[in-house]
């Protein structure tokens, strides 16, 4: 039996994945409702963390961010009051390395196993079973869950060690989100300088200056319809852990620290439940007139 908790954007998608390929399932999510078509699907529900620890081998988490794993991990029905000695933690949320490391410390104290497996790809990815874990911990429990991550994604790559997986993460969606500022700021100036949005936009995406992850996002920004695939809020946390990161190894992050605070105000002017993309709206010289 597999647990799944954290049916968000993501998570209902890779669980939908492992239960139409045959795994069995039993899931929990703070809101119960996200997980209906998979329990008409035959997915059991457990009302707890904890419970979904009792019952299943091996438990996936998709959390918003390390304090609400933190919060599924240790709370009185949490994951660690359901598990017993050899069952194996899979966390997929997107978080920091040396919060992972903790996690695994805190798991394998307990006799838990633990691997760091966050994702790349998105909303569509996750729902076509496309998606590239990033992996860190013991190979041989990566093996042991390699079927499942098969059955949600094209792609498993090991990173090394606990904390590797999310640190690869990390440097991926600092990327992701640098690029998405950085096109939105020159669209700007196009707009601004008088240039027609749509040719900019067109112009920049057919060239070899915009980074590849940003043509999917082009339908989006020409239509200004920002309904969530990776909410703002998501990125923001990732630009932050990125920039904590870099605080803790020493490595200056001049860029990083600037982007993060403009998703910061974007997600202050309300944009913290649209899709990133639309930092394009927050920077756009239209909306700033
Ligand atoms: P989401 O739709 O916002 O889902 C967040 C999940 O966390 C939901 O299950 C939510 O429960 C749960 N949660 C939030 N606050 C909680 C609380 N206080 N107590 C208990 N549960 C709580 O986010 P998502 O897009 O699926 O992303 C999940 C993770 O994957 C994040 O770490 C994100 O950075 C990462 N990620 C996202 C994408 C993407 O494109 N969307 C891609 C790769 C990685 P409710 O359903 O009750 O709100």
């Amino acid at each position: 039996m597999i647990g799944f908790i954290g049916l968000g954007i993501m998570g209902s998608r890779m669980a939908e994945n492992l239960l139409s390929k045959g795994f069995d399932l039993v899931v929990h999510n703070r809101t119960k409702e996200k997980a209906q078509s998979l329990l008409d699907k035959g997915a059991q529900w457990a009302d707890s963390p904890a419970e979904v620890a009792r019952k299943a081998d091996v438990v996936f988490t998709m959390l918003a961010n390390p304090s609400i794993v933190e919060k599924i991990v240790f709370d009185k029905d949490g994951l660690f009051n359901g598990f017993s000695e050899g069952k194996l933690w899979v966390d997929c949320s997107t978080v920091d390395p040396a919060f992972s490391r903790k996690m695994a410390q805190e798991a394998n104290s307990r006799g838990i196993r633990f691997l760091d497996a966050p994702v790349t790809g998105s909303k569509i990815p996750a729902e076509k079973a496309e998606l590239v874990f990033l992996v860190g911990g013991k190979e041989e429990d990566m093996n042991e869950v390699r079927d499942m991550m098969n059955a949600m994604g094209k792609d498993i790559s090991f990173q090394g060690e606990n904390g590797m997986g999310a640190s690869m993460k990390l440097v991926i969606n600092l990327m992701l989100g640098q690029a998405m500022a950085v096109f939105s700021e020159a669209v700007a100036l196009g707009e601004g300088m008088g240039l027609d949005r749509e040719k900019v936009i067109n112009t920049l995406l057919a060239g070899p200056t915009a980074a590849p992850a940003l043509k999917g996002k082009k339908d989006k920004i020409l239509q200004d319809e920002f309904s969530p695939e990776f909410p703002l809020v998501h990125l923001q946390k990732d630009l932050y852990l990125a920039t904590k990161a870099g605080f803790e190894n020493g490595v200056p992050m001049p860029i990083a620290n600037v982007t993060k605070e403009i998703y910061a105000l974007a997600k202050q002017s309300g944009l913290s439940e649209q899709d990133f993309s639309a930092i394009s709206r927050f920077l756009s010289s239209k909306s700033a007139k």
